[in-house]
Parts: C-alpha cells; sequence; structure tokens
C-alpha cells in the first residue's frame, strides 16, 4: 500500500483504537483511494488525508428527562460536526441503545463521502442518542427529544448544522425536535432540521426518498450491465424509513420483493410483500413484522438467532440491506453468492463487513456502495433546505424527478471514476474516488483550517 495512506492509517488505529466501526469506515476509504493519491503528491505536503479523518468537532452532552413513573433517566447526546467543507454540516440524529462515539463517528465519516456526491451544498455530521425509543409512550419520546434539543440547539442552526432523521428518528421525533428548538430560539427557523411534516414547512417526498433514490441507483447499476429490475425476486433487511419505500419502488418497477425484516427477524412472503400491511404494522402501529402473518398466515417467519440474518439465506437476484451498519457478514455473503445474487445496493450506512463486500466484488456482484446509493436522503433534505430558504414548495412529482436526477448523476460519477482509475464496475472504489477527490480539491481551495 501506499506509503502516506499506510502512515495516516497506522496513526488514526492509534489514535481512535477503541473505535471499531470508525476504522472500519475510514480503511474502506483510504484503501481505495490509492491511485488518487498517487497522482496528487501534494495532498501529503497539505495533510489532507489526516485532516479528513479528524472530525473539526465532537460534541457530547448529558440528557436527562422524565418517564411516565417518575423516574428520571439519563441519556448520552452526540453531534458530530465531521466536515463543513462544502456546506453546513448535515446529516441524521440516530436514537438507538448501541449508539456510542465509535458509531456516530463512522456514520458521521461516511456523510461527508455521501454528501459530496449528491452535487449540493452540504457538509457532513451525525448524532445521536444511546436512547432506545421502542415501548415508550409518545409523552416519553416528547420529554427525551426536549431534553435532547434543550442542549443541541446552540450547535445548530440552518447555516451551521442540520440535522435531519435517522434510526429511531421519524417524521414524530423531529415534530418534538423542531417544536422544542422554536420555543427556545422564539424563531421560526425553517431550515434547522429536515425531515419536517409537510404541515409546518417539510418536503413532499422527503420520506419516500432514501427508499425511492436507492431503487434509482440500482436501476441505473442495472442498465450499465443490461439488466433491469422487472421481474427479479428481491429481499429487503430492514421494515424502517429506507425499507419500506424502497420495498414500495421496487415493486413499482416489477421486482418481486418476497422477503423483509426487523431486528427479532424476518417474513419471508413468495407471492410478494403487502406493502401496505407493512406500513400499517410499523407507520402506523409501531408493531412486530411477526404481526404481518396475523394477515397472511401463508408467509413463513424466521427468527434471528446469530449475528446472521436468517433474511440473507433468501435466494434472491437482488439484496438491499436497508437495516444498519454489519448487518452482512462473510457468512452471509457466501450463501447469497450460492443462491446466485446478481446485485445488492446498500440502504443502511456500511451494512456489509468489509470482507463480505470483497467477497461480492471477488464473485463478479454488483455493489451499489452505501455512500452513493442511499444519497437520495439526504438529497432530498438539501431540497427541503432550498425550498425553506425560497419559501416555495414543489408538488411532488417536482421533488422525485430532481431526486431521480441526482440518482442517475450519483451513479455516472461512480461509474467515471472507477473507469478513470482503472477498476471498472468496482461502483465501491468509483464512490471513494469521486467524493474524495471532490473534498480534498475544496481543501486545497480553502487553506489550513
Ligand atoms: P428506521 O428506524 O426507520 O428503521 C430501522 C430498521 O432497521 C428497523 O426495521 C429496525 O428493526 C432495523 N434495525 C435497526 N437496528 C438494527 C439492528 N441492530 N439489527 C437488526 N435490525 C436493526 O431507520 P431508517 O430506515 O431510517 O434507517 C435504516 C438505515 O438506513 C440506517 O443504517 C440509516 O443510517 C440508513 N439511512 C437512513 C436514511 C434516512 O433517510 N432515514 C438516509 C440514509 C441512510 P427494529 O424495529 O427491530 O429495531
Amino acid at each position: 500500500m501506499n506509503e502516506y495512506i499506510n502512515k495516516v492509517l497506522t496513526e488514526v488505529e492509534k489514535k481512535n483504537i477503541n473505535e471499531p466501526e470508525y476504522l472500519q469506515a475510514v480503511r474502506e476509504v483510504l484503501c481505495s483511494v490509492e491511485h488518487l493519491v498517487e497522482k496528487h503528491p501534494e495532498y501529503e505536503k497539505l495533510a489532507i488525508l489526516e485532516r479528513m479523518v479528524e472530525p473539526e468537532r465532537i460534541i457530547s452532552f448529558r440528557v436527562p428527562w422524565v418517564n411516565d413513573n417518575g423516574e428520571v433517566i439519563v441519556n448520552r447526546g452526540y453531534r458530530i460536526q465531521f466536515s463543513s467543507l462544502i456546506g453546513p454540516y448535515k446529516g441524521g440524529l440516530r436514537f438507538h441503545p448501541t449508539v456510542n462515539q465509535s458509531i456516530m463517528k463512522f456514520l458521521g465519516f461516511e456523510q461527508i463521502f455521501t454528501n459530496a456526491l449528491t452535487g449540493l451544498p452540504i457538509g457532513g455530521g451525525k448524532g445521536g442518542s444511546d436512547f432506545d425509543p421502542k415501548g415508550k409512550s409518545d409523552n416519553e419520546i416528547m420529554r427525551f427529544c426536549q431534553s435532547f434539543m434543550t442542549e443541541l440547539y446552540r450547535h445548530i442552526g440552518q447555516d451551521v448544522d442540520v440535522p435531519a432523521g435517522d434510526i429511531g428518528v421519524g417524521g414524530r421525533e423531529i415534530g418534538y425536535l423542531f417544536g422544542q428548538y422554536k420555543r427556545i430560539k422564539d424563531a421560526y427557523e425553517g431550515g434547522v432540521l429536515t425531515g419536517k411534516s409537510v404541515c409546518y414547512g417539510g418536503s413532499l417526498g422527503r420520506t419516500e426518498a432514501t427508499g425511492y433514490g436507492l431503487i434509482f441507483y440500482t436501476r441505473e447499476m442495472l442498465k450499465a450491465h443490461n439488466e433491469s429490475l422487472t421481474g427479479k425476486t428481491v429481499t429487503i433487511s430492514g421494515s424502517g424509513n429506507v425499507a419500506i419505500y424502497a420495498c414500495e419502488k421496487a415493486q413499482e418497477y416489477g421486482a418481486n420483493v418476497v422477503a423483509m425484516s426487523d431486528s427479532n427477524g424476518c417474513i419471508y412472503d413468495k407471492n410478494g410483500i403487502d406493502i401496505t400491511l407493512i406500513k400499517q404494522i410499523k407507520e402506523v402501529e409501531r408493531g412486530r413484522i411477526k404481526d404481518y402473518l396475523k394477515v397472511h398466515p401463508d408467509a413463513e417467519y424466521m427468527i434471528r438467532e446469530d449475528e446472521d440474518s436468517p433474511i440473507w439465506n433468501i435466494k434472491a437476484d437482488i439484496a438491499l440491506p436497508c437495516a444498519t451498519q454489519n448487518e452482512v457478514t462473510l457468512n452471509s455473503a457466501k450463501k447469497l453468492v450460492n443462491n446466485g445474487l446478481l446485485a445488492i445496493a446498500e440502504g443502511a450506512n456500511m451494512p456489509c463487513k468489509q470482507e463480505a463486500t470483497d467477497y461480492f466484488l471477488e464473485h463478479g456482484v454488483l455493489v451499489g456502495p452505501a455512500k452513493a446509493a442511499n444519497a437520495g436522503g439526504v438529497a432530498t433534505s438539501a431540497i427541503e433546505m432550498s425550498q425553506n430558504s425560497m419559501r416555495y414548495y414543489y408538488n411532488f412529482n417536482e421533488v422525485i424527478e430532481k431526486l431521480d436526477c441526482i440518482m442517475v448523476n450519483i451513479f455516472n460519477a461512480c461509474k467515471d471514476n472507477a473507469e478513470k482509475y482503472g477498476c471498472s464496475g468496482n461502483y465501491v472504489a468509483g464512490a471513494n474516488l469521486a467524493a474524495f477527490e471532490k473534498l480534498a480539491e475544496a481543501m486545497k481551495c480553502q487553506g489550513v483550517v
């Protein structure tokens, strides 16, 4: 490996020894930009790599709140302001018990590349808390969100840092967060959060954007290899925001989506997933995916017993991991390949372990990397910000057309950069190269800051 990259990696490993997810994300990027770094000897002199892997700011704070039993609970909140090179920090908030600094940093790091690929003026950030929203009442969720925002508000702003949703943070949570921000600031700053409900300044199409964008990217990737979604068997992990709208759009393109999951297990319905029912279970009742069998007793339910989700044992042409990081292990990758997998496109952030990605690429599977394939969400958030600034709103079709166009451009950037640097068809490397070069050039322009 290139000496400069090796030196930076060794230093990052030393400094972040207890942050495995963060190290995984950094390794993946740095190992794929070797040719670019060799072409630019000035990167070393300007410490471009060292600056790229060090967040501008890490904020960690206490979030005390009172549950319905009157008990005081203390959670930890984070905001990683990773890079403001090309725009205000931008990235979601995750509420999940597994949240820690390593996960926040890996997500913030990935976000700067995703955002660069959109071509829109947004920097990268991420935040969240180890708060577990599962089983909490609406009032508990509201009190938690209000306490979280009571600290976060001083670090964000529509030109500074613009959070949005992620795992465990959807329209309900964004509403409570926005209400508290507005109350503290005594001003309506519409662009401070995205993923808002349409009734108070959100964008049409934002809810659908990440899932739809994933399918637009997949469509382009397949098209480049004379394939299409029509008639393909698809499995989608997760049953949250990204998974639901990926399923909806894949079905519109004539794919047969046969399985979805949650953290407890997966359902297999060979007749095709009833997405209206999934929406009812997950978006309205906030239930478990197992409840699907109450309406469709012919479907099968498989419990998840270890780190390998049973969903990846199901034969599929296309796999769309849309739940969480590292959900596709090498073992799962082998099963998918044995079953004839044609393509995998990542809706979730870093859902494949590095060994799994390598295995897919070695076996000729098309891989749509998360940084590119799930960029539709943040791209539409940027469209939401621009509508908030203009004080003028697009209709649904206008937003989806812009999203489609952005996803086509992103795929083309991945394809062109892969070809330019001699790894044609490797869209993982193509995405990293395209985004890295843009960010490095911006760094060069702005001096040592
Ligand atoms: P949601 O909270 O709406 O849904 C998450 C889904 O993933 C749920 O079905 C959940 O199951 C499952 N899940 C979460 N954690 C785990 C886990 N540790 N093991 C197994 N399953 C798990 O989140 P989103 O759909 O918004 O996000 C999903 C992924 O997409 C994340 O990686 C996120 O970073 C990424 N993403 C999201 C964007 C967005 O716009 N929302 C934009 C770009 C990327 P359960 O209910 O059982 O917890």
